[in-house]
């Protein structure tokens, strides 16, 4: 069983819109009054306000705001637990202090169950009827594999002012397309490792494959650099000065977003084209453990690398590590193969030698892009020779390693997915509660 979401577009008429927007102005009211609780408490008497204590105030509430009763009561619960795992995020450490929320960022709100609405289609446009707002609305889309959803979380998109609703199901092995476990012969391995020069280099026992760095960001990232200038010249708002924005300005601002929604499309597009072509054609992928949060940390301060760091970083980001890792590894598991991860530094891809298995401290520079062993004179590519280790390690065929795959640390990827850390995103809202 897999947790998957599949996103339909909404085409709601116009009285149906105005209902939708009032829900989503009552919602975040909600989320600005639950943050303002948390605050009042944390400043006058130094208490921590939970979720329950939240929760258990919402019958009270709808009481004292008669406008909220209306609303089914599993979304006013989502919406505060939305605010519950913003805190989280941020007593973790990995996000700010929470904000109050202006509607322009206010993006929707999530039933949580089965109740309060019912989705009419078998996995192609269809509707989806809203008990507590009375409306039915038309929606388009398609899902890759359906099952019948758990969770619907309805999402409105400013910038494009559309209205999607994204639901969350449990897919089995059966419901997937791509075929049975039965079918998977478990022959065909790939070992593919990411980096710079190329996006991605594979090897699957036969040749290496490399597919490049699409350079298309840098080319818009000049026009966005242009046009975020022209907008710099323009009169920008400024709150405590009372300034408001020009309409220049305001215009200058919709063509640079623009810009920047058409790259990140674009990058979208290439990655899940470039990620479904190699688990299409491999049942077991084989790669290293990736942290590109490490990856991309800023240079330390006074560092005399720093600027090659950063236009390292901005080159790992403009592919986008962490989603093809991602994507990869999810689209090599729907259709029921397996992906290895190999513990880094156990196995050092990067710094062995294939044929000899010795470590290479010096191999580790980056900007050593062709390596030449020391001791057995073999010679590799860089990216092709951790690749090499990798597939090796993976068969069984490396030296200077144990035979096993657990000596050599290696995490298959349903563990590592459990253990990732939960913050308080929009996607996984509709999986945790
Ligand atoms: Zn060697």
């Amino acid at each position: 069983m897999a947790i998957r979401r599949y996103t339909f577009r909404l085409y709601p008429n116009k009285t149906q819109e105005r209902k939708l927007f009032r829900a989503r102005r009552l919602h975040c009211y909600l989320y600005n009054a639950c943050i303002a609780h948390r605050r009042f408490e944390w400043r006058k008497n130094h208490k921590t306000v939970d979720y329950f204590q939240q929760q258990n105030c919402l019958p009270a509430f709808k009481k004292e705001w008669a406008e909220f009763a209306y609303l089914h009561s599993q979304t006013l619960q989502s919406t505060v637990k939305r605010v519950d795992l913003a805190y989280n995020s941020f007593f973790q450490g990995l996000r700010g202090l929470p904000k109050f929320k202006s509607i322009r960022n206010y993006s929707g709100w999530t039933y949580s169950s089965k109740s309060g609405w019912k989705a009419n289609t078998n996995g192609k446009h269809g509707s989806v009827t809203l008990n507590d707002l009375g409306i039915s609305l038309k929606m388009r889309g398609q899902a890759k594999c359906w099952a019948i959803p758990t969770t619907l979380t309805i999402v409105y998109k400013p910038s494009k002012k559309q209205w999607s609703a994204s639901f969350t199901g449990n897919v089995s092995r059966e419901d997937r397309k791509f075929g049975s476990l039965s079918e998977l012969k478990y022959e065909s391995i790939v070992a593919f490792d990411l980096g710079t020069a190329t996006a991605i280099t594979c090897f699957d026992g036969k040749k290496f494959e490399e597919i490049s760095n699409p350079r298309f960001t840098q080319g818009s990232a000049d026009k966005v650099k242009q046009e975020s200038k022209k907008l710099r010249r323009k009169r920008a708002p400024n709150k405590s000065k009372g300034i408001k924005a020009s309409n220049r300005w305001k215009k200058a601002r919709k063509k640079v977003s623009k810009l920047q929604r058409k790259v990140a499309l674009q990058r979208r597009d290439w990655q899940h084209r470039v990620t479904s072509d190699i688990a299409r054609r491999y049942d077991i992928g084989v790669t290293e453990k990736l942290t590109p949060k490490n990856m991309t940390k800023k240079a330390k301060k006074g560092s005399k690398r720093k600027k090659q760091k950063a236009g390292l970083n901005k080159s790992i980001l403009s592919v986008g590590f962490g989603t093809l890792n991602q994507m990869i590894s999810y689209k090599i598991e729907a259709k029921g193969g397996l992906l290895l991860q190999l513990n880094t530094r156990k196995v050092k891809p990067s710094q062995r030698c294939p044929n000899c298995a010795a470590i290479h401290k010096d191999w580790g520079d980056l900007s050593n892009r062709y390596h030449i062993c020391s001791k057995c004179n073999f010679e590799i590519e860089r990216d092709r020779g951790s690749v090499l280790v990798m597939y090796n390690v993976a068969t069984n065929q490396q030296q200077g390693l144990g035979t096993s795959l657990l000596d050599s640390g290696c995490l298959s990827s349903t563990s590592l997915t459990s253990k990732r850390k939960h913050t308080g995103s929009m996607r996984q809202l509709g999986q945790i509660i």
